[in-house]
C-alpha cells in the first residue's frame, strides 16, 4: 500500500510548514514540498491546511486497568483499542502498578498483543511496583531480551508507602538486569520509576546511581510534577543527563494539594534549564484516580488516554507558540527515552505513525499506525 498525504502542515515536532508525506508499507518513504506519485495503487489524501503530527508515544499506561486500592470494588476497567486509537496514541507502553497480585504480566502481555493485532504498536514493561519485580520468564533480563514487546521494567515504586522500599542495591540490580537484557536485544532497557508522595523524592534513584557504573538515564522517573519540590529535583536530574516524565492526568484535588499541571510543569522545567528533549508527558491511562464529593472520598475513576490529545488541542488554541514543545514531549522525547528510534518523528525512514488534526477544531480526523489507517472521519 502506498499513500500520499498532500499539503499537510507538519510538526516534526517543530513546525516545518506545508509538505507532502509518502507512506510506503509501514514506513514514511519520503517527505517533500511536492511529491508526485501516481498509479492505481496510490491513495491520495488532500490534507490542505490539516495539521500533521507524529502518533503519540505514551510511556505509562495500564491497558488492562489498574488500581484496586481500597478493595476489589475499585479495580478499573481495561482501556481498549478504540480508546487508544481515538486518543491518537499509536505507541502506548503498558505496565502493571500497585497491584501485581490481582493482575499479572501474562494478562498484560495478552492485552498488548491484542492492541498489536488491531494495529496499535503497543509495548510493555516487565515488573510492577514491587521489588523483586514480577517477571514472565523468571528474570528481568530474559523478559527484555526474549519477548519482543518488552522494552524495560516498571513502574518500580520509590518514595511511596505502597512500594517495597527498595534499597539502592536492589534498584542498581534491577537497572543492571534491564540494561543487560536491552544490550543483548538492541533495546534501551530502561527502568520506569513510579515516584510516590513520600518525603524522599528522587533520593533513592540518586543514591542507586552513586558509586555505580550505570548511566543516569537508565532510570526514568515518572509523576515528577506531583509536587513542586519533586519537580525541582527532576529538573536537576534532567540537567544531569536523565529523562523525566510528567503525568498529564490529574484531578482538582491533586492540583489543590500542590500538583503542578502538566503544561506549567513542562514550561517551568524548560525555563529552569532542564533540556527540553529530556522531558516527556504521559497519561497513566487506566490508573485509578480518587473521586471526591463535597470533600469526601466517594470512590475511584480511571485516568483516560484522551488527556494527551486534549493537551495538544488546548495548547494549539491557547498557547500556539508552546505547541511544538508539547508535541515533542508526547512524541520524539519519549521515543528517545525508550530507545524506539523509528517513533516520534515525521521523517523518511520513521514508522508511518501519523495523526491528522482538523485545521479549525483540531479534532483528530485520521490515525495511521505503521502505515495502517486506523481512523478516517
Ligand atoms: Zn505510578
Amino acid at each position: 500500500m502506498i499513500t500520499l498525504i498532500k499539503n499537510a502542515t507538519i510538526f516534526d515536532p517543530e513546525p516545518i510548514g506545508s509538505r507532502d508525506v509518502l507512506i510506503a508499507g509501514e514506513r514514511i518513504a519520503a517527505i517533500g514540498e511536492t511529491l508526485d506519485v501516481s498509479g492505481r495503487l496510490v491513495e491520495h489524501i488532500d490534507a490542505s491546511g490539516y495539521i500533521l503530527i507524529p502518533g503519540l508515544v505514551d510511556v505509562l499506561t495500564h491497558p488492562g486497568g489498574g488500581g484496586g486500592e481500597g478493595g476489589f470494588g475499585n479495580r478499573t476497567a481495561a482501556v481498549g483499542f478504540e480508546a487508544f486509537r481515538d486518543a491518537g496514541i499509536t505507541c502506548p507502553v503498558g505496565a502493571l502498578g500497585t497491584d501485581s497480585i490481582g493482575r499479572s504480566l501474562d494478562v498484560l502481555y495478552a492485552e498488548i498483543m491484542h492492541l498489536r493485532e488491531r494495529g496499535i504498536d503497543a509495548h510493555m514493561l516487565t515488573g510492577a511496583y514491587r521489588v523483586p519485580p514480577p517477571t514472565i520468564t523468571g528474570d528481568i533480563a530474559r523478559d527484555i531480551a526474549l519477548i519482543a514487546p518488552v522494552i524495560g521494567v516498571g513502574e518500580v515504586a520509590v518514595s511511596d508507602h505502597r512500594g517495597s522500599q527498595p534499597t539502592p542495591g536492589e534498584l542498581r540490580r534491577i537497572a543492571a538486569d534491564a540494561r543487560l537484557g536491552g544490550t543483548i536485544s538492541g533495546k534501551r532497557g530502561v527502568v520506569l520509576v513510579h515516584v510516590g508522595d513520600g518525603r524522599r523524592g528522587l533520593a533513592p534513584i540518586v543514591e542507586a546511581l552513586a558509586d555505580s557504573d550505570l548511566p543516569t538515564d537508565c532510570f526514568y522517573p515518572t509523576h515528577v510534577n506531583r509536587r513542586r519540590p519533586l519537580l525541582e529535583e527532576a529538573i536537576a536530574f534532567a540537567r544531569n543527563g536523565g529523562f523525566v516524565d510528567i503525568t498529564v492526568s490529574t484531578t482538582p484535588e491533586f492540583l489543590d494539594l500542590g500538583e503542578v499541571a502538566a503544561r506549567d510543569a513542562l514550561r517551568e522545567a524548560i525555563a529552569a534549564g532542564a533540556p527540553a528533549e529530556r522531558i516527556s508527558l504521559s497519561s497513566d491511562a487506566g490508573g485509578s484516580l480518587p473521586v471526591y464529593r463535597a470533600g469526601e472520598l466517594a470512590g475511584h475513576s480511571a485516568a483516560t488516554p484522551g488527556v494527551l490529545l486534549d493537551l495538544v488541542q488546548d495548547t494549539l488554541r491557547e498557547d500556539p507558540d508552546f505547541a511544538a514543545a508539547i508535541i515533542a514531549a508526547l512524541t520524539r522525547n519519549p521515543a528517545r527515552a525508550l530507545g524506539l528510534q523509528r517513533k516520534g518523528r515525521v521523517a523518511a525512514g520513521a514508522d508511518a505513525d501519523i495523526l491528522l488534526l482538523d485545521p479549525d477544531t483540531y479534532a483528530l480526523t485520521e490515525v495511521f499506525c505503521r502505515g495502517r489507517r486506523l481512523l478516517n472521519q
